[in-house]
């Protein structure tokens, strides 16, 4: 049977929580297609490993404890009375779900969080936790979860891109200035 990278992504839930042991669910929908066991996916849950089974058409399997375990769908929240506006949550979201301006009070749009956990181990102050939401994680979630993905890795890398431009241009200009003194001092070293 020829397996689809995008068929098991499809399946996965875009949550991007690396918990697999992979960098996101793309990178897990791979290394299935490559041979890689389909019970690593904890947010997937047992729900997730049957369809992974249906399309791989292997046998189901226990989820991995190696891997996390199944827990119920929770959001992240920011304890305002402590946080330091560090900002280093908000580069570890991968899904751009968390706002503020830097020193300034940061806070999670709980619409948008996948629940992912990946913004709690950065904090310094010990002021981001989960809370369980009385609802699952649908279909439908991951898909809008994907979408928040990528555009925000398309966002960050044209920012990185940007940064990368305006360095070039300003060592370009650097260089420009001190080759200009070295050929003046040259001159007024060796006058013709
Ligand atoms: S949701 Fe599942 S497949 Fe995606 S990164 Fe997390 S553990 Fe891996
Ligand atoms: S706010 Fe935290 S838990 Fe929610 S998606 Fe972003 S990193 Fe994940
Ligand atoms: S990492 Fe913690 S302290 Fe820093 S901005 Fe985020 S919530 Fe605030």
């Amino acid at each position: 049977m020829s397996l689809c990278i995008d068929l098991i992504d499809d399946a996965l839930p875009q949550t991007q929580c690396r918990q697999c042991g992979y960098d996101g669910c793309r990178a897990y929908a791979q290394a299935i297609v490559e041979g890689a066991p389909i019970n690593r996916c904890a947010p997937g849950g047992r729900e997730g490993i049957a369809r992974l089974a249906e399309l791989t058409d292997r046998p189901v399997l226990e989820l991995d404890p190696d891997y996390g375990h199944e827990a119920p769908f929770a959001v992240a929240r920011i304890d305002a009375t402590r946080c330091i506006g560090c900002r280093l949550c908000a580069v570890a979201c991968p899904v751009g779900s968390i706002t503020g301006a830097p020193k300034r009070l940061f806070a999670v749009i709980e619409e948008t969080c996948t629940g992912c956990a990946l913004c709690v181990a950065p904090c310094p102050m010990d002021c981001v936790e989960l809370v369980e939401l009385e609802r699952s994680w649908t279909r439908e979630d991951a898909r809008r979860a994907r979408e928040a993905y990528l555009t925000t890795q398309r966002l960050r890398s044209a920012m990185l891109s940007k940064k990368d431009a305006e360095k070039e241009h300003d060592d370009a200009t650097k260089k420009a200035v001190l080759d200009d003194v070295m050929a003046r001092v040259r001159a007024m070293m060796h006058p013709r």
